[in-house]
């Protein structure tokens, strides 16, 4: 009844055709005896003519419609006479007969068009408006062809795609748990997961080889921009599998998903150590869209009375191509970007090959030509290029130079958001020392096995050798997946919570469930877990997670729009056995 079309489907085929139309009113204007409406839902928009001389009762009420107005309107298709070639519908507009305003509408706070007037916080207020616009449509279309293609790739290899509880007992993997108070019992809580982990893994003890789930996980973090409390995970196990078993896997599912909703495709994915990812890039997830790989200048540097690299542990390089042209005033913003607080470099030295060969550097006083030329073989760095050199702490100045790098790769424009470099970055180490809590933690999580070669070290307690055989994938610079072969040995398993500072009870109390599934039978198995909103905002061009987010939290982790984090009353909270200290009570 209400429509015979959508408003992006009508061509010039339609021609002659009695219609009927429903939607939402974009715009309305007036160009003498005729009124035109544009109509808008999902699928596009229609023109609606209203002929004021054929039709002036109906006209007139044409002229009178608001701003997203719901409207209904039967009419016949008819070519226009001047036709527009941007839209999609532009051949065709339809002669009304007939108007029904459905449901009229208050004016949006914001122009609901490709191009909002609206700001952030309006925005997020009224979500719901603001997902009537094209851009956040074709995010969010964009999320669900991902989600079907992820189902239809797993699901055609054997994958099940399995649900697994929301209120759960912690369980933990770096970050705080959402807490659920207990009505029936007292005190007592449960926990959100940060991830489906050990369930996955139970489902392997179980027998289903190879599960997925795309998931909703939570975790109480710190806030930082762009980050959601609860966010999706394609998340992924499987049984009797190796690394390599689970690296082909889900390359495989990149490639799948990226050709078919992007329709790009992807090569082989390279491979690199975490080692190497740290003293080539000081990243663990490097963006290799560019190169501007780090050279280690150390030996050749030193030595020469500079006494900022006569202490330095380490002197490090990069080699920006055709970069040479920088000025004075461009080398001062990159050393003040290298000084900022965020990154805290001390200072920033540079030398030019000119386009003779000859190098002017930052440091001319303490290294001749001869000197410099012999960093720029080391460099690779070719007359045109400027080459940059940092120098201190070795993992301090790595991680510093990487900030510059990724600053560099911005600035000359080499990090294309429509180009896909995806790279494995493998052998993680096993743990990770946390100066301020005095210990160590598990850097990916405890149920990751350490390298078969490490256990040794690891029964030693020489944590910071061992390394564990987990993995991540990372997509242009950002980790898009991460996983491991996990632990499937219970003595294996208590070493790793011994190690991690659990006493036998504690262990036993928060894990004993997994622990003793691994005395019935446990097969060898791994798994991955890919962010499934941050793939779709790569996929998509987009930095924000949130525009992929239908209802998003804000960077306060509030929803505004429903206005939660919110206080609940009294008599809600006295059944939950809660006493809340709290100046608002
Ligand atoms: N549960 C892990 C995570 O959320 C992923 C995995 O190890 O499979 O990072």
């Amino acid at each position: 009844m209400y429509r015979t079309h959508t408003c992006g489907e009508l061509r010039m085929s339609h021609v002659g055709q009695a219609v009927t139309l429903s939607g939402w009113v974009q715009k309305g204007r007036d160009l003498g005896g005729m009124t035109f409406v544009d109509l808008r839902d999902r699928y596009g928009i229609t023109q609606l003519a209203f002929n004021l001389e054929t039709n002036a009762a109906l006209a007139e009420q044409a002229r009178k419609l608001g701003r997203e107005f719901v409207i209904m309107v039967k009419g016949t298709v008819a070519e226009r006479s001047s036709k527009n070639n941007k839209m999609e519908t532009g051949d065709i507009e339809i002669i009304c007969s007939e108007l029904h305003i459905l449901n009229p509408a208050d004016t949006p706070p914001f122009t609901i068009e490709e191009n909002t007037d609206g700001g952030e916080e309006l925005r997020m207020k009224y979500r719901y408006l603001d997902l009537r616009r094209k851009p956040l449509q074709q995010n969010l279309m964009l999320r669900h062809q991902a989600a079907l293609e992820t189902r239809k790739y797993l699901s055609g290899l054997g994958f099940m795609e399995i649900e697994t509880p929301f209120l759960i007992k912690s369980t933990p993997e770096g970050a705080r748990d959402f807490v659920v108070p207990s009505r029936v019992h007292h005190g007592e809580f449960y926990a959100l997961p940060q991830s489906p982990q050990t369930f996955k893994q139970l489902l392997m003890v179980s027998g289903y080889d190879r599960y997925f789930q795309i998931v909703r996980c939570f975790r109480d973090e710190d806030l930082r921009a762009d980050r959601q409390p609860e966010f999706t995970q394609i998340d992924c196990e499987m049984a009797f599998v190796e690394r390599e078993d689970i690296l082909q896997t889900f390359e495989g599912l990149l490639k799948h998903v990226l050709k078919e909703v992007r329709g790009v495709e992807i090569g082989e994915v390279p491979r690199m150590s975490y080692d190497d990812a740290m003293k080539y890039y000081g990243s663990d997830k490097p963006d290799i869209r560019f190169g501007m790989k780090f050279e280690e200048i150390t030996e050749i540097a030193k030595g020469k009375g500079f006494p900022v690299f006569d202490q330095a542990e380490i002197v490090v390089g990069i080699c920006a191509k055709g970069a040479a042209t920088y000025t004075r005033k461009q080398l001062d913003e990159l050393t003040e970007f290298v000084k900022r607080p965020q990154v805290g470099a001390k200072g920033l030295v540079y030398a030019r090959v000119n386009e003779d060969g000859s190098i002017k550097s930052s440091v001319d006083k303490f290294y001749n030509e001869d000197h410099l030329k012999d960093w720029a073989r080391q460099l690779n760095a070719e007359p045109g290029d400027l080459i940059l050199v940092m120098a201190g702490e070795t993992e301090k100045t790595r991680k510093q130079l990487n900030e510059l790098r990724l600053e560099l790769g911005n600035q000359l424009g080499l990090r294309n958001k429509d180009d896909f470099k995806p790279l494995w970055v493998l052998d993680f180490p096993m743990f990770e020392y946390i100066e301020e809590d005095g210990r160590w933690f598990a850097m990916h999580h405890p149920f990751t096995s350490p390298k078969a070669d490490d256990i040794e070290a690891m029964m030693n307690n020489e944590l910071g050798k061992v390394k564990a055989n987990a993995y991540d994938l990372v997509l242009n610079g950002t980790e898009v997946a991460g996983g491991s072969i996990r632990i499937f040995n219970k003595n294996l398993q208590a070493k790793v919570f011994e190690v991690l500072g659990f006493t036998k009870e504690d262990a036993q109390e928060k894990f004993g469930f997994l622990m003793n599934a691994f005395e019935f039978g446990a097969p060898p198995h791994g798994g991955i877990a890919f962010g499934f909103d941050r793939l779709c905002a790569l996929m998509g061009g987009v930095e924000s997670i949130r525009d992929f987010i239908a209802f998003p939290k804000n960077n306060a982790g509030k929803d505004v729009m429903i206005d939660t984090p919110s206080v609940i009353d009294e008599a809600q909270l006295n059944e939950l056995g809660i006493i809340v200290k709290n100046e608002n009570f």
